[in-house]
């Protein structure tokens, strides 16, 4: 078991995972938060409730810089109940920082209040990918200040059908970007694919492959 404090992270961040009642990190989170901390790109698999939105979530919040007005940090989801998850999570994670402010993009609501709150300026764009490319196309989100590009759950948006997409949203960020991809199976096909996306990505496991 690996205290959060090893990681070398503000106070006001140590004491919010604190009172979340986050004491211990997951083995993922041990693994893999040197490494997304460090600035590296990651793959990682671990199970389904193993703490894999922490993993990228503590990456994304402490790189970001609130009093700049743009989207810094991208996550994909597969569906829009997980997107409302990782968003939930991202606030309770945040909540140490203030002004952060953490926008889902999802298919089934209607795109103007979207893009009306897109305008209104957002720091994190958590989404899925049909919804993120249907703004990409209509320039009502802008990609080229993104610092960090996360797929979640990748081998599921893989199986959905969504590798297209994935592609064509990586392309709008800059290439000098971070990305992490995380899965809950381990799938060679789903490495190999997502090689275009990452640069040199360490690799982490936090279980049996199979
Ligand atoms: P996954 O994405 O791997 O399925 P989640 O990120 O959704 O898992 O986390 C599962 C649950 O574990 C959430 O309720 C989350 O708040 C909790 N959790 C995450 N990290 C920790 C931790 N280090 N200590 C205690 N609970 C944690
Ligand atoms: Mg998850």
């Amino acid at each position: 078991m690996t205290a959060f404090s090893t990681l070398s992270l503000p106070a006001a961040f140590l004491a919010n995972l604190e009172a979340l009642g986050y004491k211990e990190m997951t083995e993922i989170q041990a693994k893999a938060l040197p490494q997304v901390l460090a600035g590296r790109d990651v793959v990682a698999q671990a199970k389904t409730g193993s703490g894999k939105t922490a993993a990228f979530g503590i990456g994304i919040l402490q790189k970001l810089n609130p009093a700049f007005f743009s989207v810094q940090a991208l996550v994909m989801c597969p569906t829009r109940e997980l997107a409302d998850q990782v968003a939930q999570e991202l606030r309770r994670l945040a909540r140490w920082k203030p002004n952060v402010k953490i926008l889902t993009l999802t298919g089934g609501s209607p795109m103007r209040p979207q893009t009306a709150s897109l305008e209104h300026g957002a720091h994190v764009v958590v989404g899925t990918p049909g919804r993120i490319r249907d703004h990409i196309s209509r320039r009502t989100l802008d990609l080229s200040r993104v610092q960090t590009l996360v797929l979640d759950e990748a081998d599921r948006m893989t199986d959905m059908g969504f590798y297209d997409d994935m592609a064509a949203i990586a392309c709008e960020c800059p290439a000098a970007r971070q990305t992490l991809l995380f899965s809950a199976t381990y799938q060679d096909d789903i490495r190999e694919a997502s090689a275009p996306f990452l640069v040199d990505p360490v690799e982490v496991l936090a279980e049996a492959r199979h």
